[in-house]
């Protein structure tokens, strides 16, 4: 039977994405058994994450620093920046080697029926740095979903007067599929043949 204690441990897990019931309380015996070397790391590893990462105050993507690893790389093309969704995103534009550029993490994308409108994406700052940097191009690499379509073509209607290059990563991710779980090839392949819009 399960203790008071070892309920509080399956209803944490049972909050985390894609844990049901049943999995939560398979993680939490399986942490009763756990040496208590392994569970401090664990419980460190989970504190460590919340000091220590931040977002760059750039591009905000997730940082250990003010300012990112791409963001400080001074040998990549600052003058391209790719749009995305969130941090999950990079990781697939960045598997493929491919990508030179930087990026800009929108935090989301918009979605009227969730109320996730313009303003609390990260916007603002997108466009203070097309008006800081010498950017020369644009790529909106958002997921080809409604959402996705939508925050893309805001996006085109608000970039249009700066006058800069703005190109959409070719399909190729399924519609509706997810840039975070394409393959390496298919990602690389929307990004090789983006169409200017
Ligand atoms: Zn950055």
């Amino acid at each position: 039977m399960a203790t008071k204690s070892l309920e509080i441990l399956i209803d944490e897990f049972n909050k985390l994405p894609g844990i049901g019931r049943k999995n939560a309380v398979r993680l939490a015996f399986h942490v009763l058994g756990m040496p208590m070397d392994d569970v401090e790391n664990f419980t460190k590893a989970l504190k460590n994450v919340k000091d220590n990462i931040k977002k760059c105050s750039i591009c905000g993507d997730y940082s250990e620093n003010d300012v990112c690893d791409v963001c400080s790389d001074e040998l990549r093309d600052s003058s391209t920046i790719c749009v995305v969704e969130d941090g999950r995103d990079i990781i697939s534009f960045e598997k493929t080697c491919k990508y030179k550029g930087k990026y800009h993490v929108l935090d989301g994308k918009i979605a009227p029926l969730s109320g996730m409108t313009p303003d609390k994406l990260n916007i603002k700052s997108l466009l203070e740095r097309i008006v800081k940097e010498d950017i020369k191009e644009i790529i909106l690499g958002l997921n080809p979903d409604f959402d996705g379509d939508i925050t893309s073509t805001y996006l085109i209607k608000l970039l249009k007067p700066f006058g800069i290059k703005i190109t959409k990563i070719a399909s190729g991710i399924p519609i509706g599929g997810n840039i975070e779980f394409a393959d390496i090839a298919t990602i690389s392949k929307a990004l090789d043949s983006r169409n200017e819009v």
